[in-house]
């Protein structure tokens, strides 16, 4: 059987195509771990082509685990292609290490997760590769920044801690208009919340399909569900630039083990129920802190007041009215309060964790000094502190009362 006799969406993550050992069917696939693949003949040895998946050559090109989980990953995000890579900063990094050379610029949003520019900013800059930030949140200066040098647009859709959602569908037609390969870093959506490659969501192979060139994710977060893999994704549907992407990764020496393979493999049968566990849970905590004092704005893009509602709405509501939402948000809080009240509230939670990343079972928070990572103050957040919450799997009657003792204790009195 291929992919496409199993049903799109959650269904087509746990009915998979992977061929048993003859009278071993069970629920999950075997591991295969290999650096050496044996071949029967040197002619053969000569013959086999690792590019197209035909063929197994060396562990680094691939295994049938990997290949899998890359099959896999392309079901749920509508994608044809996909190369696996250690981390989801390693997926950016080879992105941009695939497509760009000296003398060509890269466009950064403002708000871009933050190792991304750290990469412009380091390496490609040695290399004589610049970049420019866009304002997500205006198609019009995206467009003013493409030079005749630019080759690559990277996306997000929303800020992962600024929490803006652009008009991606606009920004992707910018994007072609102009001949220019735009990558979307997709860590937020998970292929869940909305469809890259479908992004007018008109359907299977719709002639009037818009879609991103590239997704990435990294898997690290939903996809792993654990807080305890790193690993990240790159998804093309345009099989020369596959091939571009997967050239370099063979050259940079990227592989994934196995094991952590796997690991993602067991997790993915279930990530349409956690993703939308998380994102209710979320929800619940961002409409209670609509009604604390202290908070001034609650940047969550189901939300009323957060920059760019009205985008999320056009491109994750259904028509029966159901959406999804990633378990992320921050509150903005009141600027009269110190940034010593700010860090003692976050200390003073028990249940959240102080820590990076999300996507796991426990919830997490992060002060973030807004100031500090953006040129300019952006127009549509109110000033304040940002603190950045991921909501993990605890019930959400007990992350507020988590939050509410936090709030007694340090961020009532200015
Ligand atoms: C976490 C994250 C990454 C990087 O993933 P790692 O596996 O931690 O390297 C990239 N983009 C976004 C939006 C992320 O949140």
């Amino acid at each position: 059987m291929t992919h496409s006799d199993f049903p799109a969406g959650p269904t087509g993550l746990i009915h998979h195509p992977y061929q048993p050992p003859e009278g071993f069917e069970a629920p999950q696939p075997g591991v295969f771990k290999a650096s050496t693949v044996f071949f029967p003949t040197v002619e053969d040895m000569r013959q086999r082509e690792w590019k197209d998946k035909s063929a197994y050559t060396y562990g680094l090109h691939g295994t049938p685990t990997t290949y899998l989980l890359e099959e896999r990953l392309c079901h749920l995000e509508g994608g044809s292609q996909c190369v696996l890579v250690p981390s989801g900063l390693a997926a950016l990094a080879t992105v941009s290490l695939a497509l760009l050379k000296t003398g060509d610029e890269l466009l950064l949003p403002a708000n871009a997760y933050g190792p991304n520019k750290a990469l412009a900013e380091g390496e490609l800059q040695r290399y004589g590769i610049r970049h420019r930030l866009y304002d997500p949140m205006d198609p019009d200066d995206l467009s003013a920044n493409i030079t005749p040098q630019t080759r690559l647009v990277w996306l997000e859709a929303p800020g992962s801690v600024s929490m803006e959602f652009p008009d991606l569908p606009e920004l992707v037609r910018r994007c072609q208009a102009r001949g220019v390969v735009c990558a979307l870093d997709n860590t937020w959506g998970a292929g869940l919340a909305f469809k890259p490659f479908d992004l007018l969501r008109t359907g299977a192979d719709s002639p009037k399909r818009l879609a991103v060139d590239i997704s990435v994710q990294a898997l690290t977060k939903y996809p792993s569900g654990g807080g305890d893999v790193l690993m990240g994704s790159v998804i093309t549907r345009d099989e020369a630039l596959h091939l571009k992407i997967k050239l370099c990764h063979m050259r940079l020496g990227l592989g994934v083990g196995a094991n952590d393979a796997e690991t993602v493999l067991r997790s993915l049968p279930s990530i349409a129920l956690r993703y939308a566990a998380h994102d209710q849970t979320a929800r619940k905590l961002a409409a209670w802190w609509q009604s604390q004092a202290p908070c001034v704005q609650v940047l969550h893009p189901a939300f009323d007041g957060a920059p760019g509602h009205a985008n999320w709405q056009t491109l994750c509501k259904e028509e029966n009215g159901s959406s999804l939402a990633a378990g992320l948000f921050s509150v903005m809080i009141d600027p009269r309060f110190s940034t010593a009240q700010v860090d003692a509230f976050c200390d003073h939670l028990k249940l959240f964790k102080i820590g990076y990343s999300w996507g796991g079972p426990i919830s997490l928070v992060v002060p973030y000094d807004l100031r500090a990572m953006r040129p300019q103050w952006p127009s549509q957040i109110k000033p304040g502190h940002l603190v950045r919450f991921s909501t993990g799997l605890e019930s959400a009657d007990d992350l507020i009362l988590d939050l509410h003792q936090a709030l007694q204790a340090h961020l009532t009195a200015v």
